[in-house]
């Protein structure tokens, strides 16, 4: 395998929970409407992602496993304007690298099946399958055992695979997500567009029926979300789902915002369940910081926070009066 590609894989692929937001991330820019993903163990001894989205030509099947084969950006203009959820072209050569990858997949036109093991091209076929795309990753970190050693209980390795499933669906409800482990379903979604319907999965009835809607804007940023009402807010974790034009994010100065701003109406041994969605021009938020695109840059990030503490201020001010 390509050194570049086990160096990349080092800073994309740490878990079998990366390959799943990597591979879900391409199927939602592949405008699926429906995607599964299916772990063993965790996803340790064998994840399956599968779509139904736009599929490839056997052309690009070959190219997507080269460096930087990425469709996505026509120009260097297109990296400050990002509206795609990948863009870097590193995460199925990253995969291919650490493990073995079986890539099936058909534009409608004409369907390929490419295999490669630890970097190394297997086979390459053509294949008859409805349109749309399934990937499946086995053997994780086989032949990296300083890698493998990092890995967690399958129980772990899951959950992590449940919370980002659960996220994305969240941060897609018109997509249908159906999540299983070991061949059980353990979640799925509508794709009917009901925030709701995924927040009554995850925490149960008092928490969605007491999800405060909330909408508000600025000349820059536009929100909209969910703010669950503190008295009835029992959870011992918070959960802070933020998403910045429909991508997942992590940012701490934004979840500090929210969790300050809660603590006007709750004790601070109690935690927040949030959901917030940024609307904002791509051209203001840089999300390509790190590899796995978890990390923003977010332009006027200051007046974003203030706009979001007056806002989830006066959603709870509302609803106590
Ligand atoms: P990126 O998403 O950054 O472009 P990836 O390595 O994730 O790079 O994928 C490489 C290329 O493979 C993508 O640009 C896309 O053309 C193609 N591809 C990957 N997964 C899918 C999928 N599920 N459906 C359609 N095309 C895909
Ligand atoms: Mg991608």
């Amino acid at each position: 395998p390509h050194i570049s590609n086990m160096i990349a894989a080092g800073e994309v692929v740490e878990r079998p929970a990366n390959i799943v937001k990597e591979c879900v991330e391409n199927s939602i820019d592949a405008h699926a409407k429906e995607i599964s993903i299916e772990a063993y163990e965790g996803g340790i001894d064998k994840l399956v992602i599968q779509d139904d989205g736009e599929g490839m030509s056997r052309e690009d099947a070959k190219l997507a496993f080269l460096r930087h084969a990425t469709s996505k950006l026509k120009d260097e203009d297109d990296l400050f304007n990002i509206q795609t959820m990948g863009f870097r072209g590193e995460a199925l050569p990253s995969i291919a690298a650490v493990s073995k990858v079986v890539l099936s997949t058909s534009d409608g036109d004409e369907g390929s099946r490419i295999e490669y093991d630890y970097g190394e091209l297997k086979g390459q076929e053509s294949i008859s399958i409805p349109q749309g795309t399934k990937i499946e990753v086995s053997g994780l970190f086989y032949k990296t055992p300083a890698r493998f050693k990092y890995l967690r209980k399958a129980s772990y390795e899951f959950s992590v695979i449940a919370d980002l499933v659960n996220k994305m669906a969240l941060s897609h409800p018109n997509i249908r997500f159906r999540l299983f482990h070991n061949d059980r379903l353990v979640f799925q979604s509508s794709g009917k567009g009901n925030v709701l319907e995924i927040l009554y999965q995850m925490y149960g009835k008092e928490v969605a029926e007491n999800a405060v809607p909330f909408k508000a804007k600025n000349e820059t940023f536009k929100l909209s979300g969910y703010a669950i009402q503190p008295k009835i807010n029992r959870s011992t974790k918070y959960f802070i789902f933020l998403s910045i034009n429909d991508r997942l994010v992590r940012s701490i100065p934004l979840q500090n915002a929210i969790i300050e701003t809660y603590h006007n109406y709750m004790p601070p041994n109690r935690f927040p369940i949030v959901l917030l969605n940024i609307d904002v021009d791509t051209q203001l938020v840089d999300v390509n910081v790190h590899p796995n695109k978890w990390e923003v840059r977010i332009a006027q990030q200051n007046d974003l926070i203030q706009l979001i503490k007056e806002t989830i201020n006066a959603a709870f001010t509302k609803e106590l009066r």
